[in-house]
This record gives C-alpha cells, structure tokens and sequence, in this order.
C-alpha cells in the first residue's frame, strides 16, 4: 500500500497495566523461593548448631523481609487497580530496598564476626536477593538467562569453599535453580501467549519513534497484530490514508507452543522478537515491512548529518570552513546588536586573520604534504589555543580566522600574541624530514558594527604584521 500515512501516537495503558501485573504475579514465586533456599543454605552450613546467636538474628530478619515482600506483592496484585502509581511504586520501592537492607546487614555480621562461613553465607544472601530482584524487575529473555550466573554461581563457588561439606548442597541447590528458571521461563511464555501476539519487541520506545517518525513522513506499514500496537503505543485504527483508508491490518492468531526469537538490528538499533513459532518467509516480509523503512530514515538522518558536517568543515584541517565563519559572524553580529540595544551596552567581539610565513618555501623545500601537514598542525595547535566558544577556521589558502566572542581588541591582541603566536613558533614542527621552524603573523579588530568593514581591518592589520617582518601581531 502507498500513499501518506497519518499516524497519532496514543498511549496504551492496558500494556503498561498487564506489565506491572506481570511484575506482581512474578514476584510471587520469586519470595517464596528465599525461604528454601535459606533452608537449605543455614542446614548445610550447619549454622544452626554453630553459631546460634546470629541465627537468632538472622532468622528472623529474613522471614520479615521475605514475608513483607510476599505480602506486598499479594496486595499490589489485588489493589493495582484501585491506585495503579501508588503500588507500582510501593512494589518497586520494596524490591529495591530488599537487597539494600540484606546487604548492609550481611556486610555488618561479616565485619562483627570475621569468621569466614559467615563471609561466604553472606555472598550468598546478597548475591541471591540483588539477582532476584533484577530478574523480577525486568521481564527480560536475558535477564533471565543472568539469573543462573549471578545468582546459582556465588553460591556455589561459596559452598565449595566449604570443602565436602558444602558439595551435596550445592548441587542439590543448584537442581533447585535450575527449576526456578525454567518456572520463570514458563510464566514468560505463558504470559507472552496470554497477550495473543506473535511479537515481542522490547526496545519499545526507540522502535516506536524510528517508526511514527518515519511513517509520519509517508511510509506505510501494512500489518501490525493489536497487540503490537499497544506495545508500539498507537492504534491501528488512527493509521489512515489521507482519502480515509485504514492503512494496518490485523491477522495473527495467538501464540502457542515453544519460543523461538530472532533478533533484528535496525541501524544502530537491535531489538527482539519472540514467537511462538519458527519465523517463516511471511514472518521476514512482515518483520522487513517496518525495519526496512525505519532503516532508511535512520539512514537518512545520518546523511543529512555527514552532509551538514561537510558542508560546514575544512577537509584537510577538519576546522571549519570560510562559509562557516561568515555564517556564525553573521549570526553573532545579529544576537549580539540585539542584546545590545536591549541592554544599551556593547558586547565585545574580536577577528583575528592569521596567515603562515613563506609558506611558499615550505613547499618548494620540502614538498605538498609537507606542506599539508604544517597546515593541519597549524589548525591543530591554534584550536588547542583558544577558548570553546571561539571558532576557527581556514579562511582560505594557507590563512585563517578566528572569532572570539566576548573578547575586545586588546583582549584579542593579547590572545594573537600570547596563545597563538607562541603556540606555533616556540616549537618547531617535527616530521620525518627534521624539525622545521614554522611562524605566523596575525591581524586583530574588534568588531565595529559591521562586519566586512572588521575583516578589512583585520587584513590590514596582518598586511602591517608581514611589513614589520612577520611572525607578529598588529591591531586594526
Ligand atoms: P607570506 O609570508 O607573505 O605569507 O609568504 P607565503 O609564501 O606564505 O605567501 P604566498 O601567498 O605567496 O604563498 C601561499 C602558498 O600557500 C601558495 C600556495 O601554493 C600554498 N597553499 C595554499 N593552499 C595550500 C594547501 O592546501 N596545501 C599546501 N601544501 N599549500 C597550499
Ligand atoms: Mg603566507
Ligand atoms: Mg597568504
């Protein structure tokens, strides 16, 4: 289908909601995996006969922690919708302040005691509720994939730091794991095929802008499943031609069976898909219809980019270019007579020319690229001299220009003789042909009200310069 597409973005709430719902309902399980796993840690530790002080501590401080956040969980999954923004809130707070809390207090019984089972206990505890939570925050095929590592490795590498005793329970701990990851992987697939989609995207929002910004410049995307646009947040019924046609079709059945992802680089861009089945050629022609043309704008932005950077730089000394100068004096010019007539005062702004001393004789001696060189280390040195708000440039040949907002004439003077001069006669300029001894001389005016009429002077100034025998200053 062509033709120009009129896309309103709207946000979707109802993905939003089934997300936090999401959250909730996973965190469930995720709670009531601690208490196990505290168990089955303290048992094989054999804490409980050793060292029964801290476990009087402990003890109860984590079945406050993980019932609090069990029954947190438990409401904010009944109560969402009363006051949405408050549990979302309360929930995230508590998953986040979880492994805070348990890391400070894992931290201190580990400075108290000193003992090394309670180092390694604590590995544990901080390792296992930080992962847990990261895994229950974010419904992310990788994230669940950290899982394992984060979580099932500390813990092992601690208990096998306990020599024979701690081997039974790591593996017996690691069988534990394991289920639990593929209970999370099942909630996931189930949840996903609850929605009814066979996509998944997750870099949601930067898709979602590569394509309301492109298809809002004409491009038409044929088919979008009703989910994916609530995901994508907009409507399939907003998408129309101008002459009213609804430019989106709906045709997915919903999921089932195992997943199967691909992953889909647009531009700098990589998101996800998952289906839940094998992605077939009228997959790829649908996947194309919306990464294609979201390739091309992102293309097409960084052309416009190139173009607008070329356009504005010197090619050899990668400073700006004589149009660039003129462009931003110009631009000067206009905001400083406007602030000025405000405020009745007078913002200085100083030009300095600046052109290389017998220049000619370096590149009769030594070469063209020689000559490119002192030309770039010219540019180099001078840019590395001034200020961030002044600009250079290569005013032409082997001349430039600089602009120095802010800045009057004996400032300027000041800035030509001290920074500028000094940066590129004071040392020479080394290269494969020996170090050669390059100079400048340079032309200053301030800025009087028009801007040709400061150039002349400037140019008048360096004509004086070189008169007075060159590598000088002189003031217009
Ligand atoms: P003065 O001290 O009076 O400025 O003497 P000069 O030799 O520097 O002046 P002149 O204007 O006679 O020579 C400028 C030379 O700069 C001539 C030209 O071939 C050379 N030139 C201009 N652009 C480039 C360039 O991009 N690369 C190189 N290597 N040389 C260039
Ligand atoms: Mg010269
Ligand atoms: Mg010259």
């Amino acid at each position: 289908m062509a033709g120009g597409g009129r896309l309103n973005k709207t946000p979707c709430k109802k993905a939003r909601e089934m997300a936090d719902l999401e959250l909730f309902r996973r965190a469930l399980p995720g709670t009531r995996a601690y208490f196990p796993v505290l168990l089955i840690t303290l048992v094989g530790m054999q804490l409980p006969w050793d060292r029964p002080a801290l476990l009087g501590i402990f003890l109860p401080l984590w079945l406050w922690g993980g019932l609090s956040r069990y029954l947190m969980s438990h409401q904010a999954l009944r109560r969402y919708h009363e006051n949405p923004n408050l549990w979302r809130t309360r929930f995230r707070s508590s998953i986040l302040l979880t492994p805070l809390v348990w890391g400070l207090f894992g931290a201190t019984t580990v400075v108290l005691s000193g003992l090394q089972w309670d180092v390694a206990f604590c590995v544990v505890i901080a390792a296992g509720l930080g992962a847990g939570a990261a895994a229950a925050l974010n419904p992310d095929l990788r994230l669940r994939r950290a899982y394992p590592l984060t979580l099932q490795l500390p813990m092992i590498a601690a208990l096998l730091s306990l020599g024979r005793s701690g081997l039974g329970i790591a593996l017996l701990s690691s069988v534990y794991m394991i289920y639990l990851i593929r209970l999370g992987e099942g909630m996931g697939r189930r949840y996903w095929s609850q929605l009814g989609d066979r996509l998944f995207v997750e870099q949601l929002s930067q898709l979602t802008l590569a394509l309301v910004g492109n298809l809002s410049q004409g491009e038409v995307l044929t088919r979008l499943s009703d989910h994916l646009q609530c995901l994508l947040e907009f409507e399939r019924s907003r998408a129309v031609s101008a002459d009213g046609e609804v430019l989106m079709e709906r045709d997915y059945a919903p999921l089932s069976g195992s997943i199967h992802s691909v992953q889909v680089a647009v531009g700098p861009i990589t998101f996800f898909l998952e289906s839940g089945q094998p992605f077939d050629e009228e997959d790829r022609q649908v996947l194309q219809t919306f990464t294609h043309p979201a390739a091309t704008a992102l293309d097409r932005n960084r052309l416009f980019e190139e173009v607008g950077r070329l356009a504005l730089t010197d090619e050899l000394t990668r400073v700006s270019n004589r149009r660039h100068f003129l462009q931003r004096a110009n631009e000067l010019v206009q905001t400083t007579t406007r602030l000025d007539q405000k405020s009745g005062a007078r913002t200085p702004v100083c030009v300095i020319l600046l052109d290389v001393d017998h220049f000619k004789k370096v590149n009769d001696t030594h070469g063209h690229d020689v000559g490119d060189r002192v030309l770039r280390e010219v540019a180099r040195r001078c840019q590395a001299a001034l200020r961030e708000v002044d600009l250079l440039a290569r005013y032409g040949g082997e001349e430039f220009s600089a602009l120095l907002p802010g800045a009057n004439g004996t400032e300027g003077a000041m800035v030509a003789e001290d920074r500028l001069r000094r940066s590129v006669a004071d040392h020479p300029f080394e290269g494969p042909e020996g170090p050669l001894r390059v100079t400048i001389s340079l032309g200053v005016a301030q800025f009087c009200g028009d801007l040709t009429e400061t150039l002349k002077r400037a140019d008048q100034a360096l004509y004086q310069a070189k008169s007075d025998g060159r590598n000088c200053v002189r003031q217009g």
